[in-house]
């Protein structure tokens, strides 16, 4: 099947609720020029110099996701053009974005990485940092003025095991619940960022809102 097709087939499951990530990492411009034929207008990378290479030969119209691991001393580059950050896992990172957002004078879309996995190895805040981040974004004399967290972001373990992925995706989704019905929250927290190729009907019945599909529209990577 070509790449329009196994778009237009996942778009037509997906709830209206939902958003569709285009993963497009390692994959050339040839192949994002298809999807964005077939009107897809909102593509993920996880490598800031690779996302800029395609922004760059790229029309201007698409939403570009950063949704891997970002570095703090990498964020100059993406600023000018990216539109949402999903893998936002320190303060330190939040600061420095903010801070080149106002230089830019923007304001830059964020999601929070919350550690939900089995593995050590995967990134992520536990519930107590989310809510100490929260707390300094929302505190007026920290002026971060140039970010806007619009919701949470979080990645299954590797496994085949469904009933553990769906426990995984059930706990981010009762964080984020949880953290809606802070009293102590102002701000909107509307995305729940979860669910790649392999889980992401399940993520869907779990409540995500955002799915990051790459394998499934471009086909393998290698
Ligand atoms: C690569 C990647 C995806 C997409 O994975 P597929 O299995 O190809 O759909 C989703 N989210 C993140 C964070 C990724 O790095």
């Amino acid at each position: 099947m070509s790449i329009a097709q196994n778009l237009n087939n996942i778009k037509s499951q997906l709830p209206s609720h939902v958003t569709l990530v285009a993963v497009s990492k390692t994959k050339p411009v040839a192949d994002l020029m298809e999807a964005y034929n077939a009107g897809q207008r909102i593509f993920g990378e996880n490598k800031i110099q690779e996302m800029t290479e395609k922004w760059q030969q790229m029309p201007k119209d698409i939403e570009w996701h950063m949704i891997g691991h970002v570095q703090s001393n990498k964020v100059k580059y993406m600023i000018p053009y990216v539109k949402l950050i999903h893998g936002v896992d320190s303060l330190k990172l939040l600061k420095e974005i903010n801070r080149l957002a106002a230089k830019w004078r923007k304001k830059v879309d964020c999601l929070l990485q919350v550690h939900i996995a089995e593995e050590e190895t995967k990134f992520g805040l536990d519930e107590k940092e989310l809510e100490e981040i929260l707390n300094y974004v929302q505190n007026d004399k920290n002026e971060m003025n140039n970010i806007r967290i619009v919701g949470l972001m979080g990645m299954a373990t590797f496994t085949d095991n469904q009933e553990q992925i769906k426990k995984e995706f059930q706990n981010l989704k009762s964080i984020f619940d949880k953290l809606q019905q802070l009293e102590t929250l102002n701000l909107k927290l509307e995305t729940l960022s979860m669910g790649m190729s392999g889980d992401y009907q399940l993520a869907i019945e779990c409540g995500s809102t955002m799915v990051r599909i790459g394998s499934s529209i471009f086909g393998t990577r290698y």
